[in-house]
């Protein structure tokens, strides 16, 4: 399910009308559904109800603390990747207890900070990591529990950018040597092994690969547990979302009883879970696009229009700076007039931003609705590696972020002055 659809001739997110919204609040705008990120976290967490599974919401993908304190609420634990994202956890009200700090380059001060605030695992990325995690929880007379991360080897079939279970990629231990990688991490002193992770990748539309890394990883979960009595398996994040044709039917109601997936998560489980069963271990889930992509938009206005003589540009006031999708990875999304369009009169158009490169456009050649300068557009499907991606390129303060609860909009992060921006810079004297 999402939340977005029109009613009485404009875009609403929930009851609130994003038109009426955006005049009150300015744009570019982030606009967030509660309903939305709250409906799957339960979606997802039912359906794999027939295993010991834990969530840990990979907040990389939506970091705003009113985001994670909703999730922290329902439960969740959290997928870290800086010690950064720990300190937003804690400040929102998370349990440290309840996190997994992955990434491939984790520092001194995030490891000893990780281990004062008592983090349940580590997953580590290579055995130099493991090696330095033990140094570093020696010298605080600690034990680190680790688990790590293997590369599966398995196609994701995704964007070559987000996709991280091939040999190739920089992510992970590879599968043929992880039995004597966890052989020599177990023989360290200041190391205990609570289990093995992975994640293949994002933006997954496929059951396939998922459930191919599952079936490949499993009999070594199996030894490893037999072994070193490991507690967990985490399989990762990477369900994907829909992008296109997201607003097909404008209807809110409709969404209620469309899946909002292009591989529901029902079908997910109905593919890992009977292994998994098997394993009678804690399997841990790092969703994040799945949780927040669907439940935002990004709103902004048409500043102009410009004819050229190959194409018509709408020049909108935000830019790659705002949401880089488009421009990182090739990233859809879907636009839409927050005033509802039924004439059914479109032409092809270019959406670009106002920033100073020809990678800051959000449509290309897109058959869109009519609409004129002062009019508003909602990007979708932009509550996933959008805000957390944004920038101050060309000096362009944050947009504002706002959460919607049924008919009240919370200002989650006002919108940042000109004069923040310059807070922390210096002129030597
Ligand atoms: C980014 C990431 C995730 C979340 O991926 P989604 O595609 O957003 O679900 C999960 N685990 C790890 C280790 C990641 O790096």
């Amino acid at each position: 399910m999402h939340s977005f659809g029109y009613r009485n001739g404009t875009l609403h997110c929930e009851s609130v009308d994003l038109d009426a919204l955006a005049e009150e609040h300015g744009t570019p705008l982030y606009v967030y559904s509660k309903g939305t990120i709250i409906d799957h976290y339960r979606r997802l967490a039912a359906a794999m109800n027939e295993v010991d599974c834990h969530i840990c919401y990979a907040t990389k993908a939506n970091s705003n603390i009113a985001v994670l304190n909703l999730l922290a609420k329902e439960g969740a634990g959290f997928d870290i990747v800086s010690g950064g994202e720990l300190f937003r956890v804690e400040k929102a009200g998370g349990d440290p207890g309840k996190c997994t700090f992955a990434g491939v380059g984790k520092t001194r001060p995030e490891i000893e900070y990780a281990l004062e605030k008592g983090i349940y695992c580590f997953n580590a990325e290579s055995e130099a990591e493991i090696a330095f995690i033990s140094e570093v929880a020696g010298a605080m007379g600690k034990v680190a529990p680790i688990a790590l991360r293997v590369n599966p080897n398995v196609d994701a079939k995704t964007h070559k950018y987000i996709s991280t279970g091939k040999s190739e990629n920089k992510f992970g231990i590879d599968f043929e040597v992880i039995r004597e990688a966890y052989a020599r991490a177990a023989a360290l002193p200041n190391i205990q092994i609570k289990g093995l992770q992975m994640h293949i990748g994002s933006q997954l539309t496929s059951v396939d690969p998922f459930s191919e890394a599952v079936e490949k990883v499993a009999p070594v979960v199996e030894e490893l547990k037999a072994e070193y009595g490991i507690e967990f398996f985490s399989i990762g994040g990477g369900i994907g979302i829909v992008y296109e044709n997201s607003l097909a039917s404008g209807d809110i109601s409709w969404w209620n009883e469309h899946e909002e997936s292009p591989l529901t998560v029902e079908e997910y489980a109905a593919r890992i879970v009977p292994t998994l069963k098997k394993l009678g271990l804690k399997i841990i889930l790092e969703p994040g696009r799945y949780m927040v992509g669907n439940a935002g938009v990004m709103i902004t206005e048409v500043l102009y229009e410009k004819r050229g003589s190959a194409k018509v540009f709408k020049v909108v006031d935000a830019g790659m700076n705002d949401l880089i999708r488009p421009a990182l990875y090739e990233g859809h999304h879907d636009i839409v007039p927050l005033k509802e369009d039924n004439s059914g009169d479109t032409e092809a158009v270019d959406i670009v931003g106002p920033v100073c490169e020809s990678g800051d456009f959000f449509a290309q050649d897109r058959e869109l609705p009519i609409v004129q300068s002062g009019e508003k557009l909602a990007l979708l499907s932009a509550g996933a590696y959008g805000f957390v991606m944004a920038s101050n390129y060309n000096s362009r303060p944050f947009p504002a972020e706002i959460l919607v609860d049924d008919e009240v909009a919370h200002v989650i992060r006002p919108r940042q002055t000109i004069e923040e921006l310059l807070t922390t810079e210096v002129i030597p004297q």
